[in-house]
């Protein structure tokens, strides 16, 4: 850590340093380095937000924030960092959905990269882009050997990016569920959703990235070009560079989607279902999710109200008589406009024939396809208040599909359901291995088809250590039945464990570190690299 001077001195030491003896290569312009100085803030307001984020559990505050107006300012203050004889740790910080911290930087510098989306987007553009006419940090291209793509700023959110697409009837293949999130962000985890068994995670449908490595070097890497690098960012957790452009795969947007809720009594029959819609390959579903339904986690959450009252009554009345357990699964078929509904009407029904869902117990909604996309509404922390009163202890997991009975029977009977207070939604789907590339950082289970749960807790600041004893307890379970797990969105404390969590990638995500960031400057608010003392 850095002692007590600030971050902002901190670089005008160094900036004066360079005028003695300092590797030209790194810094080869000395006034724009300086010219950052103004654009780090540290008043309490920049402090308290780089110290918050959407779990409100960890506040690990930095020394300064720094708003840049262009890369240039990112490249400047990584390769400070590396000039300085104590280098600084740098984060970067896309909306904060993080919940245990991952995008602060204690005592070190944060960088709100949504603030470059409040300058000029030409400067934050190579040289070809800016040729182009390119004023919304999302633009939209075709060519003959990649088809329609977006280049899109790291800073940019999805929301933006499915309005700035859709306007040429064209948008990405596959999603978040929630579309408040940086591209940035998503891409450093994974970026998962209904249509990750068909198309993959985000993480495989990107075709270049410009990345500012933990060097200060801004490189464009893809899988042919710097393929090292391109690989080591998709899923790195930040560790090896700030992404500052994705090129991302589109296709002509569906106009509509049949949005379809089937309701379970039996663990066995919902997950048969939902693993024979993944597998279906002619007319299958566009998107399959599933969840459980208990007393503390409703049908309607904040994540999604499909249910009218009627459907309520009636879905209370069942879960009554099933010991307080139900699962759902969630399917959607895209179609367009100019399709007949007969025909798509004739698809679905093909598709629900052999399912089986307890009769009667099916819900369905005909929407836009913005309207199911944008079908998470945005949380209080959007509204740009940095005070926030909810916590939110999440626990995200893949959970491998030869062991998801003995996950039902442990956690989601033994555990999940009979915890007493409220949480939040449910999420349970499987998805398809053979659609992640095991070249990227980002880590499943060895199985071709394995399940996502998402524990998505809410509750008060003083309850969030009830909610860690039941996240342990689900992870100490699992240990002891030998279910080999691995979390998403993961938070480990020491260096075993992420050891453990990489297996057979963790060297090599030593070794990437050491390439591209070697004196570990960058996302330490992961504690892969950088502990507390
Ligand atoms: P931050 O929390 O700001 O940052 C996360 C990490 O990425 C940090 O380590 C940070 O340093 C690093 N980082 C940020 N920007 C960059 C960049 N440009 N380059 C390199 N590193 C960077 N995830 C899903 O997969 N599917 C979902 O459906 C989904 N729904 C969500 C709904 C809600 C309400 C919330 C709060 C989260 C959800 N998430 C979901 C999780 C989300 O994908 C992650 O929290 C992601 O990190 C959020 O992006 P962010 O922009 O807020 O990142």
């Amino acid at each position: 850590h850095i002692p007590s001077h600030t971050i902002i001195q901190l670089i005008i030491a160094c900036y004066l340093s360079t005028q003695f003896h300092i590797n030209d290569a790194l810094l080869p312009n000395k006034i724009q380095s300086f010219d950052i100085a103004s654009k780090l803030k540290n008043d309490l307001e920049s402090i308290t937000k780089a110290s918050t984020d959407h779990g409100n559990l960890i506040h690990d505050k930095p020394s300064s924030v720094l708003y840049p107006s262009s890369i240039d300012d990112i490249v400047a203050l990584v390769k400070l960092s590396n000039n300085c004889s104590s280098p600084f740790t740098v984060s970067a910080k896309g909306c904060g959905h993080s919940v245990r911290g991952q995008a602060m930087s204690r005592s070190g510098v944060v960088i709100d990269m949504t603030s470059l989306n409040k300058h000029d987007h030409k400067n934050n553009m190579n040289n070809d882009a800016k040729n182009e006419n390119y004023d919304s940090g999302i633009r939209v291209s075709w060519s003959s050997s990649l088809g329609y793509y977006a280049d899109v700023g790291g800073e940019q959110l999805w929301i933006d990016v499915l309005r700035a697409t859709i306007e040429h009837g064209l948008a990405p293949l596959s999603w978040t569920d929630y579309l408040y999130l940086t591209v940035g962000g998503t891409l450093s985890n994974g970026g998962i959703s209904g249509q990750s068994f068909l198309h993959g995670p985000q993480i495989s449908n990107v075709l270049e990235l410009d990345v500012v490595t933990g060097k200060g070097a801004f490189v464009t890497c893809s899988e042919h070009i710097n393929s090292e690098l391109f690989f080591a960012v998709l899923g790195g957790l930040g560790q090896f560079g700030i992404i500052t452009r994705a090129r991302i795969v589109l296709d002509k947007a569906p106009t509509r989607a049949k949005w379809i809720r089937l309701l379970y009594e039996d663990f066995t029959m919902f997950t048969s279902d939902q693993e024979t819609l993944i597998s279906t390959v002619n007319n299958g579903p566009d998107y399959v999710e599933g969840s459980l339904i208990t007393d503390h986690s409703p049908p309607n959450n904040w994540r999604s109200s499909f249910y009218s009252h009627a459907h309520q009554s009636k879905i209370h009345s069942l879960l009554k008589n099933n010991q307080g357990l139900l699962y759902s699964i969630e399917l959607v078929k895209y179609y367009h406009d100019d399709q007949s509904v007969s025909t798509i009407d004739e698809e679905i029904h093909s598709l629900l024939k052999d399912l089986n869902f307890i009769p009667g117990f099916i819900f369905k909604k005909d929407v836009t396809i913005t309207e199911f996309l944008t079908r998470v509404a945005r949380t209080d922390n959007e509204k740009g208040s940095s005070v926030q009163s909810q916590a939110h202890p999440w626990l995200n997991l893949f959970v491998p599909k030869s062991r998801i009975h003995d996950f039902n029977a442990g956690v989601l009977v033994h555990i999940i359901a009979r915890h007493k207070q409220t949480s939040g939604p449910i999420l349970f789907y499987p998805l398809n291995r053979k659609k992640w590339d095991d070249r990227m950082s980002a880590v499943v289970p060895d199985e071709d088809i394995f399940y996502t749960l998402g524990l998505l807790h809410s509750c008060r600041v003083d309850e969030s250590e009830d909610f860690d004893r039941l996240n342990n307890k689900i992870m100490e379970f699992c240990e002891k039945a030998g279910i080999r797990i691995k979390q998403y969105l993961p938070h480990y404390k020491s260096k075993e464990d992420w050891a453990k969590h990489f297996g057979d990638k963790w060297k090599i995500f030593q070794e990437r570190k050491l390439k591209f960031d070697p004196e570990m400057i960058l996302s330490p608010g992961q504690k892969i690299f950088n502990y507390d003392d």
